[in-house]
């Protein structure tokens, strides 16, 4: 966006793919013995306090999690915002936030005009292990005005070479089912009477604040419902618990992220002197 990202920690990494990124993140972790100790696909509620004065975060019900310090870092993905018609009950598992779901050889439309949709639909065109699928664009506006110059430089480029399909300047009216039970798909009428079948749709309309899990951590939230925090330390009204990242703010950068856990990570270091 122009912006230059300055880091503030001990912490970087150089421009780079997605990949490349995680590969060098998952290489920092497990060299500081790190990696192993995340505990993945498990969502948690909240994070309250014991009576011992500890932070308890439930796993499940068997397990459970006690720390001295918990940094909240939920990000706004959780609670993806989603278009305002209904979602029929059959074709649910074919309507997503995120490309996680997509297979190749399926037919898919990416919805969204921003920076999230520029990249899901050129990085699907260009994922080496998706060639067979077959991708569109929709955004209810006839050009690209909301991505960063990369990312309109790149969506350009694929929709002129028709790599990726053009369904812009034209909203979704609603999705119903296409099929029979059991090979359901997704038929989207869109605002100008046309309509098409998919195999999947993927919306990427930005996410909100997960209020839910702040309320439920009895964090105090603002006006937009974001966490209230010392800027300083990003200590919340509750000693101990920290929020960082994109849950506080909606500028969605990596480096402010890793920037915002330096200064907790200096705050604690500087409590437990
Ligand atoms: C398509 C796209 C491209 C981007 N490109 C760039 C880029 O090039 N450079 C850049 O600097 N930034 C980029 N960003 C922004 C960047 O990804 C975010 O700013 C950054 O990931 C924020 O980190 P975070 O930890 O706050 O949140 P996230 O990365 O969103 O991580 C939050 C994590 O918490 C998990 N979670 C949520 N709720 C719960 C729960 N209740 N229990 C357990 N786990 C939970 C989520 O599953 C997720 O794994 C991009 C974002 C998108 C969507």
């Amino acid at each position: 966006m122009g912006r230059k990202a300055e880091f503030e920690g001990n912490v970087s990494f150089d421009e780079c793919s997605k990949e490349e990124y995680i590969k060098q993140m998952d290489d920092l972790l497990a060299s500081h013995g790190l990696l192993e100790k995340f505990v993945y696909n498990t969502e948690i509620w909240n994070t309250v306090t014991g009576d011992d004065g500890l932070f308890v975060i439930k796993l499940d019900e068997d397990n459970i999690v006690k720390a001295k310090n918990v940094i909240v870092s939920v990000g706004r993905m959780g609670k993806p915002n989603k278009p305002g018609y209904k979602f029929p009950r059959a074709i649910r598992p074919r309507l997503n936030f995120n490309l996680s779901n997509v297979c190749n050889g399926e037919k898919v439309m990416i919805v969204g005009g921003g920076d999230t949709a520029g990249e899901y639909a050129y990085g699907l065109v260009e994922l080496e292990d998706m060639q067979d699928c077959t991708v569109t664009l929709n955004y209810r506006k006839p050009t690209i005005t909301r991505m960063n110059p990369m990312n309109t430089e790149m969506t350009t480029k694929y929709l002129d070479n028709g790599k990726l399909i053009n369904k812009m300047g034209v909203d979704v009216e609603g999705v119903e089912v296409d099929g029979d039970p059991g090979e359901e798909r997704v038929k989207v009428n869109f605002t100008d009477g046309t309509s098409e079948v998919y195999e999947r749709v993927v919306y990427a309309l930005g996410g909100t604040s997960p209020v839910d899990f702040l309320v439920n951590s009895k964090i105090d939230v603002g006006r937009w419902d974001e966490p209230l925090m010392d800027e300083k330390t990003m200590e919340t009204n509750i000693k101990g618990l920290y929020t960082i990242g994109d849950v506080v703010t909606d500028q969605g950068s990596i480096a402010l992220a890793f920037n915002h856990a330096s200064y907790v990570m200096n705050d604690i270091v500087a409590k437990n002197k």
